[in-house]
């Protein structure tokens, strides 16, 4: 049987009695060429018609690719499960901007 805890309170929970919630996050270097898929080609190319700037997208993009970026530490997920609880708390203030305002308070 999978053993589930809380990654922030540590409070174990029961998958019988306790609701678990999940939070994925993703992080990577924002990149907007990068969206573009083959489906796209057409609209691009008339998009290029218009305009005299002929698909002048980021030079660093075109040596972005997935496999790349993972090796280069640009993307990254986290897995995270939450009790009711912290999930509550979570929403919140999902960055934990008051926890950090918080740290600085003290600090000073
Ligand atoms: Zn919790």
């Amino acid at each position: 049987m999978v053993h589930y805890t809380c990654d922030m309170c540590g409070k174990q929970l029961l998958p019988d009695e306790d609701i678990r919630y999940v939070v994925k996050i993703e992080v990577y270097t924002a990149c907007d060429a990068m969206e573009m898929d083959d489906d796209m080609d057409e609209e691009i190319e008339e998009m290029e018609e218009e305009g005299e700037d002929d698909g002048d997208a980021c030079d660093a993009c075109d040596a972005a690719d997935p496999a790349e970026m993972l090796e280069n530490g640009e993307y990254k997920t986290f897995r995270f499960d939450l009790c009711t609880k912290c999930h509550e708390k979570y929403l919140q203030d999902p960055l934990f901007l008051k926890l950090w305002n918080r740290t600085r308070f003290s600090e000073n």
